[in-house]
């Protein structure tokens, strides 16, 4: 079974968020106080989570990422990822995590079934890291990092949002940690959750390109079964990789593989379409080929893509990232 959609893409990847809350408030995906939390009985179990799973498997998903807010910070999530992990059909399990818990919990993680990890690492300087994530500490993010090597997990990708004048000084530190290191970095462009002078901070994937490709020789590889939407480069001789993910300037839409649900139960074909799909009503109905005609049905109406060029006010109404899973 696949899921194409009405432009001829196929949706086999599902990012599925199991909560709103996080140990950390990143300056772009959160406001100071922290977004309005749901109240805990709209966030769905994990029995609702399974069931939204098992037919997005059964309508074509072939990979599901764990995301949030922070995944780890929920409670009983090791034994919901071993079980979402047998889903018959299901051949990629993935988890994305601020890498805070990962000390603690990294190896129930592998045990769990987890394949990879993706982690946000921002900074490599504490004060920085400190102040991007209001107050979170470097070295439980680099400890945690590390114990997941110890895991036994593939080397990570790392996820640096950049912004001008915030973290863009430390793209060369980033380059020297691929020397050092088999992890594959990968600099996203900063996307704008609600609208406002956005463009100030945002630094187009080409731009850093260029600004690596002064200072090293790069060559760029051929797109791998893991590269997703990031190009990928490598600085010669250096152990792991550099990727850039141009989702605000780059041709991504086209080959746009995803859909999204939420904590509570929102699907949505596009990060940029609004609210999304309650599928509150058809998991509380019962009817699991409902569930599953739904999520067909989402797939059709995903858009084309997220329209940004030549808008003044983008996107069109604000959210935060930590809802949604990025
Ligand atoms: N807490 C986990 C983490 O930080 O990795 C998972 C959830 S987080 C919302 C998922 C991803 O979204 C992270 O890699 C984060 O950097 C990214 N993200 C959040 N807000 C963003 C923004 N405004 N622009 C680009 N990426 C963003
Ligand atoms: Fe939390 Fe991740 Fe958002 Fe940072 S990016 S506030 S770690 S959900």
């Amino acid at each position: 079974m696949s899921l194409i959609d009405s432009y001829g893409r196929r949706i086999n990847y599902l990012r599925l968020s199991v909560t709103d809350r996080c140990n950390l408030r990143c300056r772009y995906c959160m406001p100071a106080k922290g977004a309005q939390m749901l109240p805990h009985h709209e966030i769905l179990s994990f029995e609702d989570l399974l069931r939204v799973a098992e037919q997005a498997v059964a309508a074509g998903i072939r990979k599901i990422r764990v995301t949030g807010g922070e995944p780890l910070v929920r409670r009983g999530i090791l034994p919901f990822l071993a079980r979402l992990g047998r889903l018959p059909g299901l051949q990629e399990l993935v988890l994305t995590t601020n890498g805070i818990l990962l000390g603690e919990m990294a190896r129930g993680l592998k045990d769990a079934g987890v394949q990879r990890l993706n982690i946000s690492l921002d900074s490599l300087k504490p004060e920085t890291f400190s102040r991007i994530t209001r107050g979170g500490k470097l070295s439980d993010a680099l400890s945690g990092i590390e114990a997941a090597e110890k895991a036994g997990f593939p080397p990570h990708k790392i996820n640096v949002v950049l912004m001008r004048g915030v973290n863009d000084g430390e793209i060369m530190d980033f380059v020297e940690l691929t020397r050092e290191r088999p992890y594959n970095v990968r600099f996203i462009e900063y996307m704008p959750t609600h609208s406002g002078n956005w463009r100030a901070f945002s630094i187009p994937g080409s731009e850093v390109l260029e600004r690596i490709a002064e200072r090293y020789l790069i060559e760029k590889l051929a797109p791998g079964e893991h590269s997703g939407p990031a190009s990928n480069f490598r600085v010669r001789g250096a152990q792991g990789s550099l990727g850039i993910i141009s989702a605000m300037t780059g041709h991504f839409c086209g080959s746009c593989n995803r859909l999204r649900v939420t904590a509570a139960g929102m699907a949505r074909g596009c990060l940029f379409s609004g609210d999304g799909v309650d599928l509150r009503p058809l998991l509380a109905a019962g009817d699991d080929t409902l569930l599953r005609q739904e999520i067909r049905n989402i797939v059709q109406a995903k858009p084309a893509g997220h329209e940004m060029k030549g808008r003044a006010a983008f996107p069109p109404a604000s959210f935060h990232m930590s809802g949604i899973g990025g």
